[in-house]
């Protein structure tokens, strides 16, 4: 097995907890790596709820959760953390020397000295239409629960199906990359922001998006690759058309997933761990934010900021039992770059 990535941190998660972490590893000089299966960074602020204002975050009185990912991205910035986003994480091997190899589901490998679970409520799971067939689809032949990179749909006939937020962002979007949009509603109104469903409408008036309301993809078709959807209507009604793509977007779930596979300790679907450093029952492998439990946890962001770090100091006495590590203020030290 060959690590395409090797680094001192991998960091599983990129919630805001995981994001603070790299800046925490990074005062200490450690290097950062870190992997989430949703294609952007902000975990449930920005999956969830990117524009509802925060109001416990320490020195802001009010801030967005979209606001605040993107200032922890500025924040750790001078310490160049890398990223593997859109890939779950599926496994972990520990090797002879103590370090690790982590697997993702796209068979990246990444070696580190440590390991930094910040998986929140676990992955996001979509939730599937039930569409007889659907899953043969899967895996590049048709069918995506997300939109990993817009390109893939250039020049494509694309259906989309959904009434929310993400449907309609991407419908809006994909209306300039794809050869042909059609959004399909179950209902007749959106759930999502009055001013995207605006501009879908705008889009459907300029014919440059189809609309089809009071519908719902039915069936799927194709020997091999997807060839054609069937859509019925709610009077029954139906109509095939021929597409290269069809994006079902109905949100998301979080699962624990394959962390609660890799024989850690767990209680109540969370990862125990020691609050003296936030490891968890495996050396060298921490678990901080959502993902823990112990005695007393709060699942707040601000808890999370102080888990990491605590982790941080553990994670070096891991990396480095030799070095002894003293405490210097930023104020006095700065932000060090790697
Ligand atoms: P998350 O934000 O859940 O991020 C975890 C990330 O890990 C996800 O992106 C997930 O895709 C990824 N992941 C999981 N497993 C894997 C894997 N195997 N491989 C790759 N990636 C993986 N908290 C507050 O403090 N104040 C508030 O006002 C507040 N309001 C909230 C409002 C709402 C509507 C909700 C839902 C929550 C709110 N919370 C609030 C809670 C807060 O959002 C969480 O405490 C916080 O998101 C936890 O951050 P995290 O980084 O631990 O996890």
């Amino acid at each position: 097995m060959h690590p395409t990535i090797s680094t001192d941190i991998c960091i599983i998660g990129a919630g805001p907890v995981g994001l603070f972490a790299v800046f925490e590893a990074g005062l200490l000089k450690l290097r950062c790596h870190v992997v989430d299966a949703l294609p952007q960074v902000g975990g449930q602020l920005s999956e969830i709820y990117p524009k509802k204002p925060i109001y416990d975050i320490p020195g802001y009185p009010e801030v967005l959760a979209g606001d605040l990912i993107q200032n922890l991205m500025r924040q750790i910035e001078p310490f160049h953390p890398t990223f593997t986003l859109g890939e779950r994480v599926e496994r972990f091997e520990k090797l002879e020397d103590g370090s690790f190899h982590l697997i993702t589901a796209d068979d990246t490998v990444i070696h580190c000295k440590a390991i930094c679970i910040a998986g929140g409520l676990g992955s996001f799971e979509p939730r599937k239409p039930a569409i007889e067939n659907l899953e043969s689809y899967e895996g590049g032949r048709g069918v995506y629960y997300m939109v990993r990179d817009p390109e893939t749909f250039r020049d494509q006939r694309i259906v989309i199906a959904g009434g929310g937020d993400s449907a309609l962002d991407w419908t809006i979007f994909l209306a300039g990359v794809a050869k042909e949009v059609t959004l399909v509603h179950r209902g007749t109104t959106f759930r999502g922001a009055a001013d995207s469903a605006e501009k879908v409408k705008h889009l459907h008036d300029a014919g440059k998006v189809n609309l089809v309301l009071s519908s719902n993809v039915t069936h799927v078709h194709g020997p091999d690759a997807l060839e054609a959807v069937t859509i019925t209507a709610n009077d029954g009604s139906t109509r095939t058309l021929n597409v290269d793509s069809f994006i079902p977007l109905f949100g998301l779930t979080p699962k624990l997933g394959p962390i609660g596979e890799w024989g850690l300790e767990l209680a109540d679907d969370a990862v125990k761990v020691d609050t003296l450093d936030y490891s968890t029952s495996v050396p060298g492998v921490y678990a901080i934010g959502d993902i823990n439990t112990y005695p007393g946890k709060l699942k707040l962001i601000l808890c999370g900021f102080h888990e990491a770090a605590l982790m941080a100091q553990g994670a070096y006495k891991h990396i480095f039992p030799d070095k002894k590590y003293v405490l210097k203020y930023t104020t006095v030290n700065g932000v060090p770059t790697l």
